[in-house]
């Protein structure tokens, strides 16, 4: 009969950084993100914009030509929905102090959602259909976390 001894135990949090391709059209709209610009793609059949851009419409079926449909879009959006949480996405194992605020954003001209926090707003104070804003960050990088999240207009 053998006996089992537990060699050696550590405790933490594996981290692995890694690279990957998103494709033609969102390099498009994180090169427009570097440069605190929202760029939304038109189906060139219902006329949907989408934020971020997709390459088919699923609603027609149809492709949207990379090199054209581009929509420039402003920085301001209507409040969808929202949810309060005590969660980070980036770090799920632990409850942090403070409840963050994560709202769902349609971008004025557009006909999606994009999912951000709410910054500087207390529970009370947020209200589905309420105008919000890009808080923009200072250094961007050309990813998702050029955008900060949004605040109150
Ligand atoms: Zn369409």
């Amino acid at each position: 009969m053998s006996e089992e001894k537990v060699i050696v135990a550590n405790k933490g949090l594996v981290r692995a950084d890694f690279a990957f391709w998103v494709g033609q059209y969102l390099d498009k709209f994180y090169d427009g993100l570097e440069n605190k610009k929202i760029m939304g793609n038109k189906c060139p059949k219902c006329g949907d914009v989408f934020v971020p851009p997709r390459k088919i419409c699923g609603q027609c079926n149809v492709v949207i030509p990379l090199e054209e449909n581009w929509v420039d879009l402003p920085d301001t959006g209507i409040l969808k929905n929202f949810t309060i949480t005590p969660y980070r996405i980036n770090d799920r194992s632990s409850r942090k102090a403070k409840d963050w605020i994560i709202g769902i954003v349609q971008i004025d001209g557009s006909n999606t959602s994009i999912i951000y926090r709410l910054l500087n707003m207390e529970p009370k104070d947020v209200k589905i259909g309420m105008k919000v804003k890009i808080e923009w960050n200072e250094n961007t990088k050309g990813d998702p976390s050029d955008i900060k999240g949004f605040i109150k207009v």
